[in-house]
């Protein structure tokens, strides 16, 4: 079971995400508003909350908002937010502020179930591959380049500088790149395997993620030497350039 956090302000979509949630087997508490949220979800003495469904559209602090507030206190719950159609800049937006992942509304529950069932897989499999004996063979559990180590079980980037700590998606969008390394990977196959998105999505919102890593990975983000950009595909890590 798993504890599920609700932001949303409209009592009858609170209402309903709440029972078919609880039909699923979570365990749900709903916020109307985004201050609630960020002290529900700051308050350390509770049990913990193992993801959060969070709508942009909230009175008063909205939901690029709170998430933004949650990555600063170093709160990394995986977020799915839940943003108006036919507003790609609220994607951009949300994943800037630091969500796992989006949903248009309106939208289909069970597109919403799937989508929050694989955070919370995601969330799992990357905390027990913290532990090595649990760990898949295939998972890396750190990998190295350049001076920089990523460590998918903290979910951490660490540099001789300093330590980054990396959402989940971010984390999974790496795990992707580094599998593949030195070979093209096409947006279409990001989408598929870091978000499980099969159909036709904007891709801006990969590009802008890729931005968000080239400024934690690149010594210089405007001349990248790792994350290349292949025009027309997609992008090609290389952990160590030969120029
Ligand atoms: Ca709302």
């Amino acid at each position: 079971m798993s504890r599920v956090l609700v932001v949303e302000d409209e009592t009858h979509l609170a209402k309903g995400l709440r029972f078919n949630l609880e039909a699923e087997g979570h365990s749900v508490e709903v916020a109307r508003d985004g201050e609630t949220a960020v002290q529900l979800l700051s308050n350390g003495s509770r049990t913990p909350f193992d993801a959060v469904v969070l709508d942009v559209m909230l009175p008063g602090k909205d939901g690029f908002t709170v998430v933004r507030e949650l990555r600063e206190m170093r709160n990394f719950v995986p977020v799915l937010m839940l943003t108006a159609r036919g507003r790609p800049e609220d994607v951009l937006k949300g994943f800037a502020a630091g969500a796992d992942d989006y949903l248009p509304k309106p939208f289909e529950l069970p597109i919403l179930l799937a989508r929050l069932q694989g955070l919370l897989r995601r969330r799992e499999w990357l905390i027990q591959s913290a532990t090595p004996e649990q760990a898949p063979a295939s998972g890396y559990e750190t990998f190295s380049f350049d001076g920089r180590t990523i460590d998918f079980g903290k979910l951490e980037l660490r540099t001789d500088e300093n330590t980054i700590q990396l959402t989940l998606m971010e984390a999974e969008l790496l795990r992707h790149l580094i599998a593949n390394r030195n070979k093209v990977v096409s947006r279409k196959s990001i989408l598929e395997n870091v978000w499980g998105l099969h159909e036709d999505t904007d891709t801006r919102a990969i590009d802008n993620f890729v931005v968000r890593l080239r400024k934690y990975i690149e010594r210089n983000p405007a001349k990248p030497q790792h994350l290349l950009t292949v025009r027309g595909v997609g992008y090609r890590f290389v952990p160590e350039p030969v120029d």
